[in-house]
């Protein structure tokens, strides 16, 4: 799926290239079925002997153009889309593991996939180890076991913002003889590809800032093609014969393609959480425009940081981006262009301060988003996490003073102004 062109042309004219008279956009195919002249050739595609349209649940134009351009912009062999991001998140690891077998996790990861791992995965029998995105190498290698299938964690956490060492993580991976899986939503392919640095399985909510403008809820996979499924017997999922499939094995049958296949060929024909075309034609919207507002997210996430690390009524802030951050340094190594527009901020005055600073924005809305092009905030102690006493929020690293910024594409001195008078205010 590599061509020679660079990131940014592939978001605007990637995957979709219309041959003379056809469409110039990427048509939405709203059609669950496809019609064929013989039922032999019908059924060699049951079979997965021949590749074609056959039911939307399996697959479908625009929903295989999209995630073909993702896979373009991630630098992998193939993807597949999911209806919502938590869903891309459980088919990425759930397409390897089964009962009996288990998982390593960064702790600082998304609240809802950290509840999808510890409570409904565990329901199916897979078990989770959690480890501090910032262990060492030793700590790492600690918490494998004989059963573990793969490694997962998140580039740029959300909320908490850290910075992960892929490196790191992928060498631990990859020495026990499994697949790191990354969590790649905030960077977006933009600012980081965590290919490049040894992840071998990409997920993304691309309800953030893929769609980018609050539309569509979404998700996606995507396989480097780099891993080595043959190379111990922990995969037989992918080795072994397929009953369901008149006994192929997805990795002799389909090699780089094994894993991204069994996800779309098993997983989705049994799950189905496919999304619709229509909110797939929404999302390339989105990717079209993808390269432009994630530049500018990040250059006025850096004003405003900049800006609140200079004011007096915030007593912290926490963005990547800024020298004080604990995360600098990793973040100078996998995020150079930027990480994203999402900021982390203390108000003076704990949480009654901080109750009226955001009830006093005006351009910024309260809203429990992220990554969308209007500057959002949330404000999790009154909000997410309302159900928490005061030690229970400190011990998740969620203060009561603690406000989550999403900076959006507006003119960042607008932005700054309503952020200045809303401190202001909450002095008050
Ligand atoms: C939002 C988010 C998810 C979940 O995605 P949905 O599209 O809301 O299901 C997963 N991971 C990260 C990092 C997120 O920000």
């Amino acid at each position: 799926m590599s061509n020679s062109y660079k990131i940014e042309t592939n978001c605007v004219q990637g995957a979709y290239r219309p041959k003379n008279g056809e469409p110039r956009v990427m048509p939405i195919v709203q059609s669950t079925t496809y019609k064929y002249d013989s039922g032999e050739e019908m059924g060699q595609l049951f079979d997965l002997k021949k590749s074609g349209y056959f039911y939307t649940r399996l697959a479908n134009p625009t929903n295989d153009l999209v995630a073909e351009k993702i896979a373009m912009l991630e630098g992998g062999v193939g993807a597949v889309l999911t209806s919502s991001g938590q869903a891309a998140s459980f088919f990425s690891v759930f397409n390897i593991c089964q009962a009996g077998d288990h998982v390593v996790s960064s702790a600082a990861i998304y609240g809802g996939t950290f509840n999808l791992f510890n409570v409904t995965m565990r329901k199916l029998g897979i078990d989770f180890t959690f480890v501090s995105p910032d262990s060492t190498e030793e700590e790492l290698n600690a918490a494998f076991k004989p059963n573990t299938k793969a490694v997962f964690a998140e580039t740029l956490s959300n909320p908490s913002l850290t910075v992960l060492d892929i490196e790191l993580f992928a060498k631990c991976a990859h020495a026990h003889g499994v697949p790191l899986i990354v969590d790649n939503t905030f960077p977006t392919p933009i600012n980081c590809r965590p290919f490049e640095f040894g992840a071998d399985i990409v997920t993304h909510s691309t309800t953030k800032y893929m769609d980018g403008h609050a539309t569509s809820v979404g998700g996606v996979i995507v396989d480097s093609g780099n891993f080595d499924w043959t190379q111990n017997d922990k995969f037989a999922c992918l080795t072994e014969p397929d009953e369901s499939y008149h006994g192929i094995s997805y990795t002799e049958t389909f090699g780089k393609m094994a894993y991204i296949t069994k996800c779309v060929a098993q997983l989705m024909r049994d799950l189905g959480s496919i999304p619709a075309p229509q909110n797939s034609f929404l999302l390339n919207l989105g990717l079209e425009t993808l390269a432009l507002r994630v530049e500018r997210h990040c250059a006025n996430a850096e004003k405003v940081a900049a800006f609140l690390e200079n004011n007096p009524n915030v007593t912290w802030v926490n963005y990547p981006g800024l020298k004080s951050c604990k995360y600098h340094a990793l973040a100078e190594k996998y995020l150079p262009h930027g990480s994203s527009g999402v900021i982390s901020f203390g108000v003076k005055g704990g949480k009654l301060a901080a109750g009226k600073f955001m009830d006093s924005l005006r351009l910024a809305a309260i809203v429990t988003h992220v990554a969308d092009c209007r500057t959002c905030v949330l404000h999790p102690a009154t909000t997410t996490h309302r159900q928490l006493t005061t030690e229970q929020l400190d011990a998740c690293g969620v203060g009561e003073d603690l406000i989550r910024l999403s900076v959006g594409i507006e003119n960042a001195e607008d932005i700054i102004a309503d952020l200045a008078q809303a401190l202001r205010a909450s002095q008050a």
